[in-house]
C-alpha cells in the first residue's frame, strides 16, 4: 500500500516514520524547504504520546529524542500568579510527572531523520485529484501529481485535506492571539530569577490577558544522563514564553510588527491592562527574532462534530482534524497518538484482517473520541480567559487576584510557623507524657 502523507510537522512525520518502519510505501510533501525552520517553542509530551512515538519509531530513533528532553519531574511546581506577580497556587506535584519537554525543532529533525528521502521538502499540495477507480493522488501548483492508495491531510490548522473533506473549514478562531519568544533565564536579573525559578507558571490579569512562562531545561532538567547525544537546540536554562490577548485591531496591528518593534508592544500592550513592568522582564529580556504570533483556532470540543465525512481513501489527522489552542500543551502528543492509530489499523489492512476502509473508519472513530478530549481540556483556560473580558470579569479578576495572592502568602506563613508550633506541642505532650 502507498500512503501519501500532505504535511510533515509532527503528525505527518510520525505517522510516516510509523509506515516506513511497518514496510509500507510513503511519500511525504511538505511546503517547508526546511524542517529546521519551524517555530522555537517547546512540546510537552505525556505518558501516552511517548507509549505512541515508542510504536511509531525505531529504539534509536527514540533514544536521540529522550537524549535531548528535559524531565517534568525534574522541575519544580507550576506556579499561578498574578499580574502584578504575587504567588495565588501552586499546581500539583511533578515528581510522578512522566511527562517529557523537547525543543519542536529537535523533534521535527529527528522524525524527519526517521523518514529519510520519503520526506520531499518544498513541496505545496493545492488540491487532490481522484482516479477513475477511486485513488487519491495529491496535486501540485504545476499541475503535476502523485498517486497513492491513500492520501493522509496532515497539514495543520489551516489543512486543504481536511476542507476538502468537510466541504469548508474544520475550525475557527477562539478570539483569543498569542506572541510567543524565548528568553534565557542568564538575561533576567537575580531577583526575577528567584521569582520565577526551576518552574513553569501561568499569570492571569483581567480583559483576557495571561502571560505563560514555561521552563525549559534539557541540560541540567536532562531526562537521561547522556550529554554527548544531545541534540536539543536549548543548551540552558530557559523560558519559553505566551503572551495571551483578546484579538483586537490594535493586536491585529501587532501582528503585522517583528523584532524589537514586536517586543516593545507586548510590554505596552500589558502595561495599559496594569501589569507590574518587572513581571514582563521575561518578554523585556527576551531574543527578538524568536517572538511570534500565534492565532488560537479550535475546532469543535463535540466529537460527533470532528471529521464529519464519510471514511473513505482520503482521511486527516492532527490539527487538521482537530485545532486545538496550546492552551493544555496536548495538540502534538495528539497527532502523534493519531499517528500510532493509524498505523496499527492499516496493518490490519496489510495482514488482511480487515479493508482499507473499514480500518480508516476505526482511525477516525478513535480520532474523534481523542480530539474531543484534547479541545475539552484546552478550551478550559480559553473559556476562562474570555470570561475576564467581560466588564464584570475584568473587575472580579482584579479584584479577587490580590484577595487569593494574600490568601497564599497567609496560608504559606502558617505553614511555616506550623513544624514549630508543631514541635512545642510535641515538646509539651512529651514533657506531660
Ligand atoms: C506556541 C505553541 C506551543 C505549543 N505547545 C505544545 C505542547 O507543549 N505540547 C503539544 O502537544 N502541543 C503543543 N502545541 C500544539 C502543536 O504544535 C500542534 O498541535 C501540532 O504541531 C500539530 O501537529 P500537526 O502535524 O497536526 O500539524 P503541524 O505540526 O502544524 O504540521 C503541519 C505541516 O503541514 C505543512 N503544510 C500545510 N499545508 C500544506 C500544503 N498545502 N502542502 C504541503 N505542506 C503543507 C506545514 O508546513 C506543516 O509542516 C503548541 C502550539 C503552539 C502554537
Amino acid at each position: 500500500m502507498h500512503v501519501i502523507i500532505v504535511g510533515g510537522g509532527i503528525g505527518g512525520l510520525a505517522l510516516a516514520a510509523g509506515l516506513r518502519r511497518h514496510g509500507f510505501e510513503v511519500s511525504v510533501f511538505d511546503r517547508d524547504r526546511d524542517v529546521a525552520e519551524t517555530a522555537g517553542y517547546h512540546i510537552t509530551l505525556d505518558g501516552r504520546a511517548q507509549a505512541a512515538l515508542r510504536e511509531l519509531v525505531a529504539p534509536e530513533i527514540l533514544e536521540r529524542l529522550l537524549r535531548s528532553a528535559s524531565a517534568l519531574r525534574l522541575r519544580d511546581r507550576d506556579a499561578l500568579w498574578d499580574r502584578r506577580g504575587h504567588l495565588l497556587a501552586f499546581g500539583p506535584r511533578l515528581e510522578d510527572n512522566p511527562g517529557v519537554d523537547i525543543d519542536r525543532i529537535t523533534l521535527r529533525t529527528v522524525l524527519a531523520d526517521a523518514v529519510g528521502p520519503d520526506l520531499h521538502p518544498g513541496w505545496t499540495v493545492t488540491g487532490i485529484a481522484r482516479a477513475a477507480d477511486g485513488a487519491p493522488s495529491a496535486v501540485f501548483a504545476d499541475g503535476a501529481a502523485h498517486q497513492g492508495d491513500l492520501l493522509v491531510g496532515a497539514d495543520g490548522a489551516h489543512s486543504m485535506v481536511a476542507r476538502y473533506l468537510a466541504g469548508g473549514p474544520t475550525n475557527e478562531p477562539t478570539g483569543i492571539i498569542g506572541f510567543s519568544g524565548r528568553t534565557g533565564a542568564e538575561h533576567l536579573s537575580a531577583a526575577e530569577r528567584q521569582r520565577l525559578g526551576a518552574r513553569s507558571g501561568m499569570a492571569i490579569g483581567p480583559h483576557a490577558t495571561a502571560l505563560y512562562i514555561g521552563f525549559l531545561d534539557p541540560v541540567g532538567n536532562a531526562l537521561l544522563d547522556a550529554p554527548a547525544g544531545r541534540e536539543a537546540i536549548t543548551t540552558g536554562p530557559t523560558y519559553i514564553w505566551g503572551a495571551m490577548f483578546p484579538e483586537s485591531s490594535a493586536t491585529d496591528a501587532m501582528r503585522t510588527l517583528r523584532g524589537t518593534a514586536l517586543r516593545s508592544a507586548l510590554l505596552t500592550a500589558f502595561g495599559h491592562r496594569g501589569w507590574s513592568r518587572h513581571t514582563l522582564e521575561v518578554i523585556d529580556r527576551a531574543e527578538p527574532s524568536s517572538i511570534a504570533a500565534f492565532r488560537f483556532n479550535a475546532a469543535s470540543p463535540r466529537a460527533q462534530d470532528l471529521a464529519p465525512w464519510a471514511a473513505g481513501s482520503v482521511t486527516a489527522l492532527g490539527d487538521a482534524v482537530h485545532a486545538t489552542p496550546p492552551t493544555a500543551g496536548m495538540g502534538a502528543g495528539a497527532a502523534i497518538r493519531d499517528a500510532a492509530s493509524l498505523v496499527a489499523n492499516l496493518r490490519a489492512v496489510a495482514s488482511g484482517t480487515t479493508t482499507l476502509p473499514v480500518a480508516v473508519s476505526s482511525f477516525e472513530a478513535e480520532m474523534r473520541i481523542r480530539g474531543s478530549e484534547t479541545l475539552v481540556a484546552a478550551m478550559r483556560t480559553v473559556r476562562w480567559m474570555r470570561a475576564t473580558d467581560t466588564r464584570l470579569g475584568a473587575a472580579v479578576t482584579a479584584t479577587a487576584t490580590p484577595v487569593l495572592a494574600a490568601a497564599h502568602r497567609l496560608g504559606r506563613r502558617h505553614r511555616a510557623d506550623r513544624p514549630a508550633a508543631e514541635a512545642r506541642t510535641g515538646d509539651r505532650v512529651r514533657r506531660h507524657g
